[in-house]
């Protein structure tokens, strides 16, 4: 376990599936309540619901004695009156906010030359603009309740490795301000912003390579690391979002096996 994050309030944006979902089993694990953000159906949810109850089940005893909540909000991230209240939503039903996970994210493959720009403003839409807005709110809140805050952007290595046939994903994957205010952390309206970087990881995104039998989860001919798994990516960031991180902000954490260090990408191998 981790200390500081047992009793915290924690947004995980794209909870259904994948990272996020594993995410917001993590930190209900750790004794957090969650609220999951879904974008259309509240049954695309059902399945993080059962696997938080599970793990409610398996941590029982530190999650009784706390009273861990969880509960389910609906927003598409790239519009901002659906941000906006379901900010509103978890601030009245958790009784505030402590933590912001900025994980929704989608990609869509095309060549730069032929990439529309209807698709190019879609990617932009929920992997930028979607972590502004729900970063942006969260900033809002915490400012308003003069307490610290933490803000967890789920990168990815494509941050730094141009992806081939994937600009509006390498591009939406870009920087973080750290608190503009400068406030010691742990202080009123301090604000923690960190982000992780994932290397392939075998998530629905991934399908058209996790799902063909003809490749192995290896991550190229040069890098010899098997995919790295959601449940990885959930524990670096419930360590980013805990108070064992409270010297850490404004970093991205490439959580890649090290794929970083052998960066071969002139395909988009994980991804198509
Ligand atoms: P995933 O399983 O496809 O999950 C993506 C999640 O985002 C889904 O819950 C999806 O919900 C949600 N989402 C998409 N558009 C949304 C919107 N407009 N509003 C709210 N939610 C929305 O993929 P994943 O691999 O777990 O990806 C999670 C994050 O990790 C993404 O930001 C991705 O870029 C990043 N990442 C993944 C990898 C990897 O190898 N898997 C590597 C680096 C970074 P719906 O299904 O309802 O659309």
């Amino acid at each position: 376990m981790f200390t500081g994050l047992k009793g915290k309030n924690v947004l995980i944006t794209g909870g259904t599936s994948g990272i996020g979902q594993a995410i917001a089993v993590r930190f209900a694990a750790e004794g957090a309540h969650v609220a999951i953000n879904y974008r259309s159906q509240p049954e695309d949810a059902a399945e993080t619901d059962e696997q938080i109850h599970r793990a409610l089940e398996q941590c029982v005893h530190e999650v009784t004695a706390h009273g861990v909540n969880h509960i389910l909000v609906r927003a598409d991230v790239s519009k901002e009156d659906e941000v906006v209240a379901m900010m509103q939503e978890v601030v009245d039903k958790l009784g505030g906010l402590d933590i912001l996970v900025n994980n929704a994210g989608i990609q869509i493959a095309a060549d730069s030359d032929v990439l529309s720009v209807a698709n190019f403003d879609r990617v932009l839409g929920v992997n930028l603009r979607g972590a502004f807005l729900a970063a942006q709110a969260a900033i809002r809140h915490f400012l308003a309740a003069g307490k610290p805050g933490v803000i967890l952007n789920v990168s990815s290595v494509h941050q730094i490795i141009p992806k081939p046939r994937f600009l509006s994903y390498s591009v939406s994957k870009g920087d973080a301000e750290p608190d503009p205010h400068r406030r010691p952390w742990n202080t009123p309206g301090s604000i923690r912003v960190n982000a992780i970087g994932p290397g392939a990881t075998i998530t629905p995104i991934n399908r058209a390579w996790v799902d063909d039998p003809r490749r192995p989860p290896k991550c190229c001919n040069t890098f010899p690391s098997p995919a790295g798994t959601s449940e990885e990516m959930a524990a670096v960031t419930a360590f980013l979002a805990s108070d064992e991180a409270a010297y850490i902000t404004g970093q991205t954490l490439y959580v890649d096996g090290g794929l970083t260090l052998y960066p071969d990408f002139r395909t988009a191998w994980s991804s198509e």
